[in-house]
């Protein structure tokens, strides 16, 4: 078995249905599957944290705010854009297709897979030994979580994610975000849960992760943007 192989069958095995996986498994074993109308970019340092933006043009503007971020910080960083559209809901950090449907309704197809595959041999390629934190920024519109940001998380437990809470309440509250709170896995309910990314993609594959969901109320104005992007580069600060 070749390592693309391998790696294709970690996340395989993870994956409930096997009839898909069969199937899926099959197609993409020579990446032929990979989508020429996406890109994935990456900054690699000498830093044991990454910040990644999986859906940076779908969840508008997370791909520019990475950008941003990177460009005063010393973190790793990598931005996937285009292949996550309404067309080919393809969900990079997973080897899937589906957009608001319940994970166990996405569907393993052999260009999600490939996606998955090129976007996971990414983060190989620029974390370092030790990866303290793997970050994934994110962007929705659901009224219903307009006034937060939510985070999934992975390997952080309670005590841990109410200091992540009160560092982020306290950024908000300094750059002008005060009317916006945060809401963490494991203190809050939370919406955005990653489910499928943490049960069959790169959210298995690594020990501390913040999954970090922003509303477009914050995103899409130019001001509240850039106050958005100091509380991210606060944060990380603080990791
Ligand atoms: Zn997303």
């Amino acid at each position: 078995m070749n390592s693309t192989y391998r790696r294709l069958f970690a996340f395989a095995s993870l994956y409930t249905n096997r009839v898909l996986i069969a199937l899926a498994f099959a197609g993409c074993a020579q990446h032929s599957d990979l989508p020429s109308y996406g890109s994935i970019t990456t900054v690699d340092r000498v830093s044991d944290l990454i910040l990644s933006a999986p859906h940076g043009n779908y969840d508008t503007y997370t791909g520019d705010m990475v950008q941003e971020i990177c460009s005063v910080t010393a973190y790793d960083c990598l931005i996937a854009r285009g292949y996550r559209t309404d067309e080919h809901p393809i969900n990079v950090n997973r080897p899937t297709e589906g957009v608001g449907v319940a994970y166990s309704e996405e569907q393993v197809t052999g260009r999600a897979l490939a996606v998955c595959d090129y976007y996971r041999s990414n983060v190989e390629k620029i974390q370092s030994e030790h990866l303290r934190y793997y970050i994934e920024l994110h962007g929705n519109n659901r009224s219903a979580s307009a006034g937060q940001l939510e985070i999934a998380t992975v390997g952080i437990d309670a005590a841990r994610a109410a200091q992540i809470k009160q560092t982020i309440d306290n950024s908000l509250a300094a750059h002008g975000l005060s009317a916006y709170t945060t809401a963490m896995e494991g203190i809050d309910t939370i919406y955005f849960k990653a489910t499928g990314a943490k049960q069959f993609g790169i959210l298995a594959t690594v020990q501390t992760a913040l999954h970090i969901e922003t509303p477009w109320a914050i995103r899409g104005s130019a001001s509240s943007r850039a106050a958005l992007v100091a509380v991210l580069k606060d944060l990380m600060n603080s990791l």
